[in-house]
């Protein structure tokens, strides 16, 4: 439980290192529209932020703040147990525009194993959340990454993995990590 605490502490702290550098980017890159003309705009490369794990009490809100000052929306995929006992945080996060997506209830894993549990975690986190939010859930980011396709048809929920993983959570050294 400590250790998952100190990943979803480092996760925070490096996600708003990692958005601070992007609001850089995103910067030069209004400039860089501005100059080669509204017809090349569409080429511009663009990056979807997301954070898992939370709604953590004091941490996630400090990212809220960061995040509603600079004008950026993002995903955050949380776990119907950290909902359930911040359901304000999840409010915040929806007033404020962000996506809010399943990341199970407890952080399980998919195996061969526990097909049925892993099934019933993103029912009743999705619960969790609508009961919230009064919205459906869509997105879900599988914890590790192991899936099974046959859930989008059976859920009508779309997974989101990653293309960068900033490795934040195996290190504490914030220099070797940005
Ligand atoms: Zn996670």
């Amino acid at each position: 439980m400590k250790k998952m605490l100190t990943a979803i502490l480092l996760f925070d702290l490096i996600a708003g290192l990692l958005f601070l550098g992007m609001q850089e980017m995103r910067r030069y890159r209004s400039v860089e529209a501005a100059i080669i003309g509204e017809d090349r705009v569409e080429d511009i490369k663009k990056i979807a932020i997301t954070f898992d794990d939370g709604p953590h009490p004091s941490y996630t809100e400090q990212l809220l703040d960061g995040l509603k000052e600079r004008g950026v929306h993002a995903t955050f995929f949380v776990t119907g147990e950290h909902a359930q006992l911040h359901p304000d945080i999840i409010r915040r996060m929806q007033a404020e525009g962000h996506i809010i997506g399943n990341h199970t209830y407890s952080h399980i894993q998919l195996t061969k194993n526990n097909r049925e549990k892993f099934k019933e975690e993103l029912i009743k986190t999705n619960e969790i959340l609508k009961e919230i939010t009064g919205e459906e859930v869509q997105y879900v980011r599988p914890p590790y990454g192991s899936w099974d396709k046959s859930f989008e048809k059976e859920l009508n929920m779309f997974p989101v993995l990653w293309t960068v993983d900033p490795l934040d959570w195996c290190s504490k050294n914030v220099n070797c990590i940005t």
